[in-house]
């Protein structure tokens, strides 16, 4: 079964090769969805569930959102592009995450970039 979640965040980025606007700085507001697939758990705290919403929410927090949040993107991703963004923060959860199944970036409501194992 999968569950996911969802995060938004606010950051500015500026994409250096980028022959229009984008080349300018700019920001988005950024919506984040992780999704995570597993068996039920059959005994334990999370008895029932693939894992705890909470925990989940908390390793979103503490390996993407608390760096990425109110940032200049460029000074963490060299060409912070939606792709780019998301690739980076698939490579923070997974070592937290090793059921993790799937990173939805959204850069505007209309476009989004999307990693899936
Ligand atoms: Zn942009």
């Amino acid at each position: 079964m999968k569950i996911g979640t969802y995060f938004g965040f606010e950051a500015a980025h500026v994409l250096p090769h980028h022959p229009g606007k984008c080349s300018r700085p700019h920001g988005h507001s950024y919506r984040l969805e992780v999704v995570v697939e597993g068996p039920l758990q059959q005994g334990g705290p999370a008895a029932g569930m693939v894992m705890d919403f909470g925990d989940l929410k908390e390793i979103v927090r503490r390996s993407v959102i608390d760096q990425l949040d109110h940032s200049d993107l460029n000074a963490t991703i060299s060409n912070p592009t939606a792709e780019e963004i998301a690739a980076w923060i698939w490579g923070r959860l997974e070592p937290a995450l090793p059921s993790l199944q799937r990173v939805v970036l959204w850069e505007t409501a209309s476009a989004y970039a999307a990693i899936e194992r």
